[in-house]
């Protein structure tokens, strides 16, 4: 899957990249949280691998490559693609990959002891972003509006519209003032009992969450009444407790796959 690119330009497109690149904070902010939860085990592994950068720093790769002609397939992992009235045992899927399959299919490599550092280095990078890609509701959209981002709107008192996909990406959590390791350590608070609960679950049942979001995500209340469709300080105080609720889950579901990739034997049970 993709072309190898050696392990230096993978830092060099990093730190190459203009500042906040779009959703970056919530990938940050997932990676710390999954930081939290690893074990040191997994944490010793992941330092072997990264050279010991951050899972933040290495979160962001995925979206900076995907339009570089070498990675080009890449642009179809991030998401997936199902209508209201499609369930997720029956639908059809893009041969050219999902989110899904992506998972899957990083999850595997991961696991398996054949890989080169720099396959290893890549799947993991793949494998920190789509946990979080998957935890947003609209990456998990209908097909006619492309998950949200044929939904022009505006975003508050801004002048220049923006789209639906960007306000879940980005823009709700970027209107919190707080650092991403403000941010991460602010939400990190959920019960052992809760985050145990989180972790008994698989990419399919976060999938299903998040296309059960779509109510509360296409919901604009008043807004909906102007063209373009107005996005209301009452829509964010609404959906941002979602939001960060989706960025705690995934943090911690990260930090459980981790350790189960990189530490199985000890995992609780
Ligand atoms: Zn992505």
């Amino acid at each position: 899957m993709g072309a190898v690119i050696p392990l230096l330009t993978i830092w060099l497109v990093l730190l190459s990249a203009p500042a906040l690149s779009f959703g970056a904070d919530g990938h940050r902010i997932i990676a710390i949280i999954a930081e939290n939860h690893i074990r040191a085990k997994t944490a010793a592994a992941i330092q072997e691998i990264t050279d010991g950068k951050s899972l933040a720093t290495l979160s962001l790769w995925p979206d900076r490559i995907r339009h570089l002609p070498a990675w080009r397939q890449s642009k179809y992992w991030h998401y997936i693609s199902i209508d209201d009235h499609e369930k997720f045992d029956d639908f059809p899927r893009n041969p050219d990959g999902d989110v899904l399959s992506s998972l899957e299919y990083f999850f595997a490599q991961l696991k398996s002891a054949e890989l080169t550092r720099q396959q290893r280095l890549e799947a993991l990078a793949f494998f920190v972003h789509f946990v979080g890609d998957i935890h947003q509701p609209l990456h998990v959209g209908r097909r006619d509006d492309r998950g949200g981002n044929k939904i022009n709107l505006k975003w508050l008192k801004l002048s220049k519209t923006t789209n639906l996909h960007r306000v879940w990406d980005s823009l709700i959590i970027d209107s919190e003032t707080l650092s991403p390791e403000e941010y991460s350590q602010t939400l990190d608070t959920a019960s052992p009992v809760l985050i145990k609960q989180w972790q008994s679950s698989g990419f399919l049942d976060w999938a299903r969450e998040s296309k059960n979001l779509r109510d509360h995500v296409y919901n604009f209340g008043a807004g909906a009444k102007r063209t373009p469709i107005q996005i209301s300080p009452a829509y964010i105080d609404r959906n941002k407790p979602i939001i960060e609720q989706r960025l705690l889950m995934a943090g911690v579901r990260l930090g459980d796959y981790l350790n189960r990739i990189f530490d199985p034997v000890s995992r609780k049970q």
